[in-house]
């Protein structure tokens, strides 16, 4: 599938215009991913979250919504902060994963970004499959319109990870 690619790999490490991140709904950070894109951006991505917190989303980011930072000392220009559906609180419905993909592009779009990369959304803490994150994100990004994105990037952080993408993406052709 044009312009869809997987790499394993640390995700703020990603050259790319911006990478996304399996936040929580408080985007105070957290652990995973989330925890290592903060502890690589650095200061200025807590201060902007904690400004976005208490000024657009005093109630947290919904789950499946997604909002736009700089990206403090990553590589990157933004991070795409995203909140997946927490398996151990009931959220399994396939839709709010879906809608992290699709809610991420989105923004991703309307910032001009033409690369960007994804975690594998709600697959750790959260407590998905990751091969069903994997199949929900490639079927997501490949239904996508993703005008002006000339790729999009699957990083997957293991290499039991990377087999689902593999797999999941092999379904797409
Ligand atoms: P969630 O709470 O949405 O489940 P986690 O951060 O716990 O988010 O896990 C999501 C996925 O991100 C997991 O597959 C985990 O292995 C992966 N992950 C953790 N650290 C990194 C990293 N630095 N780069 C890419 N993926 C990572």
């Amino acid at each position: 599938m044009a312009g869809i690619e997987i790499v394993q790999g640390d995700i703020t490490t990603q050259a790319v215009d911006a990478i996304v991140n399996a936040a929580n709904s408080s985007l105070m950070g957290g652990g995973g991913v989330d925890g290592a894109i903060h502890r690589a951006a650095g200061p200025t991505l807590r201060e902007e979250c904690r400004h976005l917190r208490a000024t657009d989303y005093p109630e947290g980011l919904p789950v499946g919504d997604a909002v736009a930072t700089g990206a403090g000392d990553l590589p990157c220009r933004y991070v795409i902060h995203t909140v997946g559906p927490n398996r151990h609180e009931g959220q399994i419905d396939p839709r709010l994963l879906a809608s992290c993909y699709t809610r991420a592009l989105d923004v991703a779009q309307q910032l001009g970004v033409r690369t960007i990369a994804f975690p594998a959304v709600s697959a750790g803490a959260y407590g998905w499959k990751v091969a069903d994150v994997a199949r929900i994100a490639l079927g997501t990004v490949a239904a996508h319109p993703r005008d002006g994105i000339d790729l999009v990037r699957f990083v997957p952080y293991d290499p039991t990870s990377c087999v689902a993408f593999e797999a999941a993406f092999a379904g797409l052709a």
